[in-house]
């Protein structure tokens, strides 16, 4: 027994001094200790109760504590919590795959299972790029051109694929990942079809996002990206992208069509397409996929997040049989994919992800969906209207609400007041657990949320928005009195 029971006071003093917060200003930070959580709910050590308005990291699927995942994961640990799967199997794990194999797009059959979504690109980057080495060193030849140059990766403006090396590599919030660029491989970067064009006149799109990459169509990301596979097209491996929506770059949401011309070019051009659903993945956009609302099957699918309903680290990479079949030989031609992770396929993680599964089908998730979307989309129609909202997006059932300091010259906050982390941290008062995207404000609860604690979410956002803004006056030369 420890000789000292911990108290409240302690807890917040080791959190500060001792646990080293992610994307996180240790030096400002603030505790609050999340204690437990029951549906869309989440209570504080303090008993003090909150919506989970971004579904703890965008992952959380069925809300929290939901009966069934609770079950599948007590279930499995009455088997075995762990058992490695490098070489070894399980038959949860398998059945998972089996799963995934039916319910993702056509063609996409073979589960690479590993433990977040930053090591689920990081695995599509290296098959993609060892499937070009391999590729027509024997058997079907496909164009000896194509051997061994194929090293370079394309992505898309404000591409967000993971924090890993590999990842950052390919992704483009520069803002977080510049610093690294000594240490990264470099990505040919093509601005994406930034957002609806109404911040495009003035650039003015503050320190997050590139200005440049604001004004781009998507006629003009696409003419980019033909040049480019007409000029360097044997050069490249593969193109990388989140479909519909750029999450952590703002929550931008493309145009229709765009993902589905996209498809076409890298189809045209033998360029393998790799989708990053690890935010939109599981239901996000109104399908379980996002790549579905335009009929395209990717050569790679990354998933993550929303995987396991948001209970347990699991991410998978997903090929088609013609990925993989380049990767069999015998040992001695080294073809083999000689990467992995020790927690990937987790039984654990498997079982809940399973039966996360089941409860789409049976619990008629996505068919309950449109009526939640309809009502994100027609109340952030009206959050649209404060004097200090810009921009607002919505796909499915995330939306992004851009905090401006003036609306008819459309200039943003200046960085250092952080005006999207002030309102997120006053939503609480409301009773709401919110994140920023520098200035943006991110609406994504889990799916199961309800009309009337939908309302409510909203009205904590809109509060605490009206509230920080509305009390801070903004001087012409970009500074702040509040
Ligand atoms: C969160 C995220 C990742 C990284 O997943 P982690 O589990 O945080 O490593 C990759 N791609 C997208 C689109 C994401 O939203």
């Amino acid at each position: 027994m420890p000789k000292h029971h911990p108290d409240q006071n302690d807890l917040y003093a080791w959190d500060k001094d001792l646990v080293w917060h992610a994307f996180t200003q240790m030096a400002e930070y603030d505790p609050l200790l999340i204690e437990r959580g029951d549906g869309v709910y989440l209570f504080d050590t303090e008993g003090n109760r909150y919506i989970d308005g971004s579904a703890s990291m965008w992952c959380n699927v069925h809300g929290h504590r939901h009966p069934r995942l609770d079950a599948a994961i007590t279930n499995q640990l009455a088997k075995v919590a762990h058992t490695t799967n490098l070489g070894l199997s399980n038959p949860t794990t398998v059945r998972l795959a089996q799963r995934l194999a039916d319910f993702t797009p056509i063609g996409l059959e073979k589960v690479f299972f590993s433990s977040d979504g930053s090591s689920a690109t990081e695995a599509a980057l290296k098959i993609a790029f060892q499937y070009w080495h391999q590729s027509g060193i024997e058997g079907e030849a496909l164009s000896h051109r194509s051997r061994q140059h194929r090293t370079k990766f394309v992505s898309l403006g404000e591409a967000y694929h993971g924090d890993t090396l590999g990842a950052i590599g390919v992704g483009g919030v520069d803002r977080f990942t510049s610093i690294f660029s000594p240490l990264t491989f470099e990505a040919i970067r093509v601005p994406g079809p930034g957002m609806t064009d109404s911040l495009s006149s003035t650039g003015d799109g503050g320190p997050r996002i590139d200005p440049s990459s604001r004004h781009t169509t998507a006629e003009a990301t696409l003419s980019e990206l033909e040049n480019l596979f007409k000029n360097k097209g044997s050069e490249i491996a593969a193109l990388i992208m989140e479909p519909l929506v750029q999450a952590a770059g703002g929550i931008l949401v493309h145009p229709p069509g765009f993902l589905r011309a996209v498809r076409e070019l890298t189809e045209r051009f033998q360029i393998l397409l790799i989708l990053d659903e690890i935010a939109v993945g599981f239901g996000r956009t109104g399908t379980m996929f996002a790549c579905e609302q335009e009929d395209v099957s990717p050569d790679i699918l990354c998933l993550g997040k929303g995987l396991t309903a948001g209970y347990l680290p699991m991410a998978a990479t997903i090929t088609t049989a013609q990925i993989w079949e380049q990767f069999l030989g015998s040992h001695q031609d080294g073809r083999a994919f000689y990467h992995g992770h020790t927690f990937g396929g987790n039984p654990l993680a498997a079982a809940v992800a399973l039966e996360s599964l089941a409860i789409f089908e049976e619990e008629g998730v996505l068919e309950q969906l449109p009526e939640r979307i309809q009502q994100l989309q027609d109340h952030v129609a009206r959050i649209s209207q404060l004097p200090h909202v810009g921009d607002t997006r919505q796909c499915g059932l995330v939306a992004g609400i851009d905090l401006i300091a003036d609306k008819n010259s459309r200039r943003s906050y200046p960085w250092e007041s952080k005006m999207g982390a002030t309102v997120c941290l006053a939503a609480r008062q409301h009773g709401a657990l919110l994140r920023q995207l520098g200035d943006t404000v991110v609406i994504m609860p889990p799916l199961s949320i309800r009309s009337s604690e939908l309302t409510d979410l909203l009205h904590a956002a809109e509060s605490a928005i009206r509230e920080t803004t509305e009390s801070t006056v903004s001087l012409s030369n970009g500074s702040l009195l509040s």
